[in-house]
């Protein structure tokens, strides 16, 4: 008995299409398709994400590049965001991937090994410290001919804080080098906080897979992913008993548990121990104990009687009830982590 996976491509699409539509013909909602589609399945999400309209890819490197020209056949412009691996260059023109150049490096490499590619996108590092040239080496630049021109916000999900619109400061002076090139400087989140982040390109990724760009507010976005996971067994505790490895949850009462097919190897994550909460019809069921490599446990003590499940019944993971964001709430980390974590022991269904 395996955990069905949902994944809801016509509201993948509409979400795409609402970020097209809420940036304006004058701006490109590319689509960031890393890491598999974000843990869906690249292949379903970036056909569906092609059919919504979208031309402009982003992935991390030459290895999702290379598979999702693969997939999506010429035409659309694929860009890898990790920088130019020169050992690489003539999948890159064989492809024809643009790189993402992060540093003054890739700009020498991709000068000494990259003479038949089109003219490549360059990182700026307006205050991350991840990747991007550092704007004391813009001069280092000139005479250098980009396709596109982006930098990254480091808090964008964080509605208030000061380092977006420092971010944006910084972009604007780094823009001035670049009069005539294509700019690029908001990912979901920056997208919504302010029009004046748009520039000419949009970099998307979460909120087309339903995560909250806004999380401050209600969800803009329509749900994509929904789980729900087979129960294995019924079964009735004594008083004073414990459950699962390390015994770290005492049951006061006789306690009937239901034993799930889920567990952290199939991205519900451990540290959702005695934290966690499943849905039976709609009624929240605490996960007791420790949740194990392909096991979980929770308490029934909130159905009634004549509710109760029984072995097979499916219990809600993401749903209805609980979002990935919800999820990753009680997991004390992101939705992005619950999606990319979602693993491949899950039924797939893709639900146009
Ligand atoms: C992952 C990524 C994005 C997309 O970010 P979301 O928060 O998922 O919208 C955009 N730009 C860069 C550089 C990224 O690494």
């Amino acid at each position: 008995m395996r955990g069905r996976l949902s994944i809801d491509l016509g509201a993948l699409a509409r979400n795409y299409r609402t970020i097209q539509n809420m940036v304006g013909e004058n701006c490109t909602a590319a689509a960031v398709v890393k890491a598999d589609g974000y843990g869906l399945g690249v292949a379903a999400v970036a056909k569906a994400l092609k059919g919504a309209g979208a031309q402009d890819f982003f992935v991390a490197n030459l290895d999702e590049a290379a598979a999702l020209r693969g997939i999506l056949g010429e035409g659309p412009v694929i860009y890898t965001l990790n920088g130019f691996d020169a050992r690489g260059a003539h999948v890159y023109q064989s492809e024809q991937i643009i790189p993402v150049l992060n540093s003054l490096e890739d700009v020498q490499d991709f000068g000494a090994h990259g003479q038949d590619l089109p003219a490549p996108a360059l990182h700026i590092d307006t205050g991350m410290n991840r990747l991007g040239i550092r704007m004391d080496r813009l001069d280092a630049l000139q005479g250098h001919d980009f396709s596109l021109v982006m930098s990254h916000f480091a808090c964008a999900d964080e509605k208030d804080h000061s380092m977006n619109a420092a971010q944006f400061e910084v972009f604007q002076a780094a823009a001035k080098h670049f009069p005539r090139t294509k700019k690029s400087l908001a990912n979901s989140s920056g997208a919504f906080r302010s029009n004046a982040y748009h520039f000419d390109m949009v970099r998307p990724g979460m909120c087309l897979y339903g995560l909250n760009p806004k999380p401050e507010t209600e969800n803009p976005m329509e749900a994509v992913v929904s789980l729900s996971v087979p129960i294995l067994q019924i079964r009735d505790t004594a008083p004073g008993e414990t459950c699962g490895y390390n015994a770290t949850y005492r049951f006061k009462n006789k306690t009937r548990l239901a034993v799930v097919a889920l567990g952290y190897a199939d991205g519900f994550l451990r540290s959702l121990s005695n934290g966690g909460v499943l849905y039976w019809q709609g009624i929240p069921c605490p996960v007791r104990g420790r949740v194990s490599m392909d096991l979980t446990i929770v308490d029934l003590s909130a159905v009634a009687e004549r509710a109760l499940p029984t072995p097979g019944g499916m219990m809600e993971v993401i749903g209805m009830h609980q979002s990935a964001d919800d999820l990753a709430r009680d997991a004390g980390t992101i939705g992005y982590e619950i999606l990319t974590s979602l693993g491949a022991r899950h039924l797939r269904r893709y639900i146009d």
